[in-house]
C-alpha cells in the first residue's frame, strides 16, 4: 500500500479529498489527511465569526468518510523531504510516499515591534474565536483599530460596525484610497459605505509599533481597546522553514505539475504555493484539481501532462455587512445588494457541494 499524505484540510486539501472520494482512486493507495482541527474550516468567513455575526458551527464542515482515507489530528512542526516524513509538536513522525502540502498561511507582521504580541488575528479558527471574544466583550464606545484595508480588513470592519454600531471602529490603510489597486468605482463605493456607517478610514498610515492598547501611526500614539491585524499574510512556519526555493512572499516555487523541483512526489497547493496570483480559495481549489490529474496519471504509470491551462478565476467578491457588497466579475466592477447576494450564493453552493 502506498501512502498519500495531505497536510491541511483547507480549500486545497478538501477539494483534493472530494475528488478522491467522488471519483475513486486505486485500491493500493491509502490517504492520510493531517490537520490541527478535526473539520474543514470556511476561512473566507472568519471575519464574520470574529465579528460575532455567525456561529462557530457555520464555519465548520465535516471531512468526507472513505474506507481508505484516515485522519490524523495534530500540529505539524516540520517537513523532512529527505527522510520523507512529517514531524509533529507532540505526536510520532508520519512517513509518506507522496505528499501534498496545503497548510495555508498566517499573519505577516512585517517585523513591526509588538504586532505579533498585541494584535488579534482572523487567520485561523482558534485565533478568530479569541478575536470574537475580545471584540464582543468591549463596552460602549470602545476603540477598535483594524490594521490593513484589504479584503479581510474591509469585511471585518463592515461586519463589526453593523452588529456593534456603538463601537468606534478605525480602519488603517497605507494607501491614499482603500482598495487602491481596484477600479475607482469600487474604492469610492466602499469608502462611502464606511463614511455612511461611521467607520473612520485612516489613509496613508504607517504603523511603526504596537504596545498593549497603544498604536503608533507615524509619530502619533493612539490608545485603542482592541487591535486586529489584517495587513499581510505569509505561508505557515513549517513551510517557511523548508530549505527549498521560494518567491518574495516565501511561497514555494513549483514545477508546472505543482511539485517541488527535485521532489516529484511532493506537491504544494494553495496559499503555500507560488502561483503568480494573489492567494485565494478558488485558486487553491483549481490547483487541487490539477494535482488530482497528476496523481491519477502517476498511479496509472501514464505520462504526466507537461503543463496545464491557466487556472480559471471567476472574480472577487467582498461583503459590506449582510446587505451590501462589492466585487469584480469578468473584470467588471459590481456593487450593492447584487454583489452581496452573489457572495452568499457562492458560499451556499460551496456548503451544498461539501455536504
Ligand atoms: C477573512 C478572509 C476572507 C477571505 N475571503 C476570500 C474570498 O472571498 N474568496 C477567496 O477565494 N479567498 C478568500 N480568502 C482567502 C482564502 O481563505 C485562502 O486563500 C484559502 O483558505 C487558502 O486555502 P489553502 O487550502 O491554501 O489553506 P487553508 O484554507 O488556510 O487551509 C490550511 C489548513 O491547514 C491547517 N494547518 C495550518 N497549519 C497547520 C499545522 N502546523 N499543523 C496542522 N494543520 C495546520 C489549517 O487548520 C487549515 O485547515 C479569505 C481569507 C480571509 C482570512
Amino acid at each position: 500500500m502506498k501512502n498519500l499524505v495531505i497536510l491541511g484540510g483547507g480549500y486545497g486539501g478538501m477539494r483534493l479529498l472530494n475528488k478522491l472520494t467522488d471519483q475513486h482512486f486505486p485500491e493500493d493507495i491509502h490517504v492520510t489527511l493531517v490537520d490541527r482541527v478535526p473539520y474543514h474550516c470556511l476561512k473566507t468567513e472568519f471575519y464574520a465569526l470574529a465579528a460575532g455575526s455567525i456561529s462557530d458551527h457555520a464555519v465548520r464542515v465535516a471531512f468526507p468518510k472513505h474506507e481508505r482515507i484516515s485522519y490524523k489530528y495534530g500540529e505539524v512542526s516540520s517537513i523532512d523531504l529527505e527522510k520523507k516524513r512529517i514531524l509533529f509538536t507532540q505526536d510520532e513522525p508520519l512517513t509518506y510516499d507522496e505528499l501534498v502540502i496545503g497548510l495555508g498561511c498566517e499573519d505577516n507582521h512585517h517585523n513591526i515591534p509588538g504586532a505579533a504580541e498585541y494584535t488579534y488575528s482572523i487567520q485561523s479558527i482558534d485565533k478568530s474565536r479569541s478575536t470574537y471574544q475580545a471584540l464582543n466583550n468591549l463596552g460602549h464606545g470602545k476603540v477598535v483599530a483594524i490594521i490593513g484595508g484589504g479584503l479581510s480588513g474591509i469585511e471585518l470592519a463592515s461586519e463589526l460596525i453593523e452588529g456593534r454600531p456603538d463601537l468606534d471602529i478605525r480602519l488603517y490603510d497605507r494607501n491614499d484610497k482603500i482598495l487602491s489597486s481596484f477600479p475607482t468605482k469600487l474604492s469610492n463605493y466602499v469608502e462611502s459605505w464606511f463614511v455612511e456607517h461611521n467607520v473612520t478610514l485612516v489613509h496613508n498610515s504607517n504603523i511603526t509599533r504596537i504596545e498593549p492598547n497603544l498604536l503608533y501611526n507615524h509619530d502619533e500614539v493612539i490608545p485603542c481597546d482592541a487591535i486586529v491585524w489584517t495587513a499581510g499574510i505569509q505561508p505557515v512556519e513549517p513551510v517557511r522553514n523548508m530549505p527549498v526555493e521560494k518567491d518574495k512572499g516565501n511561497k514555494i516555487v513549483l514545477t508546472k505539475q505543482h511539485t517541488i523541483p527535485g521532489y516529484p512526489d511532493v506537491f504544494v497547493v494553495g496559499d503555500c504555493a507560488a502561483l503568480g496570483h494573489a492567494p485565494s480559495a478558488q485558486l487553491a481549489e483549481g490547483q487541487a484539481e490539477q494535482i488530482y490529474q497528476v496523481l491519477l496519471k502517476k498511479w496509472a504509470n501514464e505520462p504526466i501532462p507537461e503543463s496545464f491551462p491557466p487556472i480559471k478565476l471567476k472574480g472577487i467578491l467582498g461583503s459590506l455587512g449582510k446587505k451590501h457588497g462589492f466585487g469584480l466579475m469578468a473584470e467588471r466592477p459590481i456593487t450593492g445588494r447584487m454583489a452581496r447576494v452573489l457572495k452568499s450564493g457562492v458560499l451556499w453552493m460551496y456548503k451544498y457541494h461539501n455536504g
